[in-house]
């Protein structure tokens, strides 16, 4: 069943000025409950403004967004709760913490949403857990934190919400190889766990081989492509043309088979391609 549905979104900024810049156009696509689905497109293609509208953050000049099969303008008074069911982590989104303490950041979402305490306690104690935060972290400053401890902070404050579609801006921007694979881990983690649908903008394409089901790109505010992750990496010469490129794994299995190697065509991961020429070498 579908659970976000885009249909027909246009979107300008800066309308009837002379700033005014039509960021999407006339896009359409339908996101299934429980999909892990990666967006990607290169700088200025309309990804910001894309997930914005989505969470309600922006409202389109044309088309519709639908949750659930409903119109998330239908009541634009209750947009505010749109917004805790399609959680938002930004970019960067440590520099919005500003409570006393981790607790309180993470507690923030549930308790604008007017949860009970007991219930609230639950779901701060939960997130923590989910992005590996450790009890004791919690009665800290955030800016007693390290980098990564602080992004983890963060996105735990949009966990707590329980959202039913999660939706991360760049998540791993800025992070070392480390901090990235394990935030990368424990959001594949939630999703498994979790079942909720998670949209992730990512420019890694390793990071979105791993982890999504479906890929949506975007071109010049423009949908090109929206498949399965093996089928738009298969397509690396269109990705090249828009300015992307398919994983580096990918590129080197597409050229072992060229050289006539038989090894298959959608290979996305280094383990996938271990296991594949381990079977020829016995
Ligand atoms: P992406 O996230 O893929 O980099 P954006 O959604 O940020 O793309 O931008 C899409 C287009 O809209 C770009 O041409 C960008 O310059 C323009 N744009 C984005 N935000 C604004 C804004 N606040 N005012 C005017 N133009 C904007």
């Amino acid at each position: 069943m579908s659970i976000l549905t885009a249909e027909h979104i246009s979107y300008i900024y800066g309308a009837g000025t002379s700033f005014e810049k039509q960021a999407l156009e006339d896009v359409s696509f339908e996101i299934e409950s429980g999909e892990f689905v990666g967006l990607i497109g290169h700088t200025g293609s309309g990804k910001s403004t894309l997930v914005q509208l989505l969470n309600g953050l922006l409202r389109p000049k044309e088309g519709r967004i639908l949750l659930n099969g409903k119109d998330i303008w239908e009541k634009p008074k209750k947009i505010r709760e749109i917004r805790f069911k399609v959680g938002m982590v930004f970019q960067y989104p440590e520099y919005q913490l500003f409570e006393e303490t981790v607790y309180k950041d993470i507690a923030y979402g549930p308790k604008n949403m007017g949860l009970p305490e007991e219930e609230i306690d639950r779901k701060v104690h939960a997130a923590a857990e989910f992005v590996g935060l450790k009890p004791e972290l919690l009665d800290k400053s955030p800016f007693e934190l390290s980098g990564g401890e602080k992004r983890r902070a963060a996105i735990a404050g949009v966990i707590a919400m329980d959202p039913e579609v999660l939706i991360l801006d760049e998540p791993t921007a800025g992070l070392d190889p480390l901090g990235r694979d394990v935030l990368l881990s424990q959001i594949k983690s939630y999703h498994d766990v979790r079942k909720n649908t998670v949209l992730l903008v990512s420019h890694s394409m390793e990071d979105i081989a791993r982890i999504a089901d479906r890929i949506l790109v975007m071109d010049h505010g423009r949908k090109v492509m929206f498949s399965t992750t093996g089928e738009v990496f298969s397509r690396g010469g269109e990705l090249e043309s828009i300015g992307l490129r398919v994983p580096q794994i990918t590129k080197i299995m597409m050229l072992l088979r060229e050289q006539g190697i038989p090894v298959p065509a959608n290979i996305l991961t280094v383990e996938q391609a271990f296991h594949e020429i381990m079977n020829l070498c016995v």
